[in-house]
């Protein structure tokens, strides 16, 4: 048996490195945050669709990945770049028509200061509540001076938020509010770090705790890195695990759960901000982007290594993820 157990801790241990910057030991959290993010009334089942409820808002993979194309033939766009505001601009201009807000802000960060901008769509609903999607459109500062595009990390996201965008710009919520928001300096500006990373998502959390925000929102659902045309989601120990469930029986019904938690990584991306202010969190995120993780945050990450079908499945599962939040 002791043969049996080394090779299993160090097929775990190695693992843990080759995920790179995502990863760490799980963070902290307060006590109040704990018991909001926990929601021990309900189970993942209470959350189950009725049999009377519409179905879940429908989007389009193919355009969600011609809206990915599109976005990435921007060029780069780290912070401060030319490509950036070109970025934010694309972002604005497919939200015509949507309440967008911009966030923004000045942040000293490791590489030095830079303005920020995080955009925020809402599509009001007829009951109190938001839900919240979201994903960054920022790409790594210290890959500036190559041909690096982030197809996945940060196109993916980007192009499946603007689909959905449309679709409820058609078809406005009917339950819940729903705001998609796109962040910006997600990435590290040296190295990752706490400190060097998820600058607008921090900035935003603060905000939305201190004007009673972040009270309102049921669910903050992240995606990030869900092009990869072999998609697998993993299973985010950061995340709270109830809202995880349900996302997990709404792939089942939507027929993809075998692209859902094969594995469990533990995860430091957007969510963790907006964890700590007390609201429910789940990261929708494929860490494993090509053979052992090859194409991520190198300039390998382009189109042709991401599908329409993936962000199908994707957007399949959010949507029917957000039909089952509203049942409450
Ligand atoms: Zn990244």
């Amino acid at each position: 048996m002791g043969d049996f157990i080394i090779p299993a801790f160090l097929l775990a241990f190695s693992m843990l490195l080759t995920c790179a910057c995502r990863q760490s030991a799980p963070v902290t959290q307060t006590a109040a945050a704990q018991s909001q993010a926990s929601g021990p009334e309900l189970s993942a089942e209470d959350y189950d669709p009725k049999p009377e409820m519409p179905p879940a808002l429908k989007v389009n993979g193919q355009k969600a990945f011609q809206n990915l194309k599109d976005f990435v033939a921007l060029v780069p766009r780290p912070l401060g770049s030319e490509g950036h505001a070109r970025a934010e601009q694309f972002i604005l201009a497919h939200l015509h028509g949507a309440q967008a807000e911009q966030d923004k802000f000045n942040v000293q960060t490791a590489a030095g200061p830079f303005p920020m901008n995080n955009i925020i769509a809402k599509f009001p609903g007829k009951k109190p509540g938001v839900i919240v999607l979201a994903g960054h459109y920022d790409t790594n500062l210290p890959l500036k001076n190559t041909s690096y595009v982030g197809a996945n990390d940060g196109g993916s996201n980007v192009g499946l938020m603007l689909e959905i965008a449309d679709q409820l710009r058609k078809h406005p919520p009917q339950g819940y509010s729903i705001w998609l928001l796109f962040t910006d300096g997600e990435e590290a500006t040296v190295q990752w770090s706490d400190d060097d990373s998820l600058y607008g998502s921090k900035h935003l959390a603060k905000k939305w705790s201190e004007d009673g925000t972040a009270a309102k929102i049921k669910a903050f659902l992240l995606l990030d890195m869900i092009g990869d045309k072999d998609l697998d989601i993993d299973r985010d120990t950061n995340s709270t695990p109830w809202l995880l469930d349900v996302v997990y029986r709404a792939a089942q019904r939507a027929g993809q759960q075998s692209h859902f938690f094969v594995r469990s990584n533990t995860i430091q991306d957007d969510h963790l901000p907006f964890r700590a202010a007390g609201i429910p969190v789940a990261d929708i995120i494929d860490i494993d982007y090509g053979f052992d993780n090859l194409y991520h945050h190198t300039t390998q990450d382009t189109p042709d290594k991401c599908s329409a079908a993936s962000l199908q499945i994707a957007g399949d599962v959010v949507m029917e993820t957000i039909r089952a939040l509203n049942t409450h």
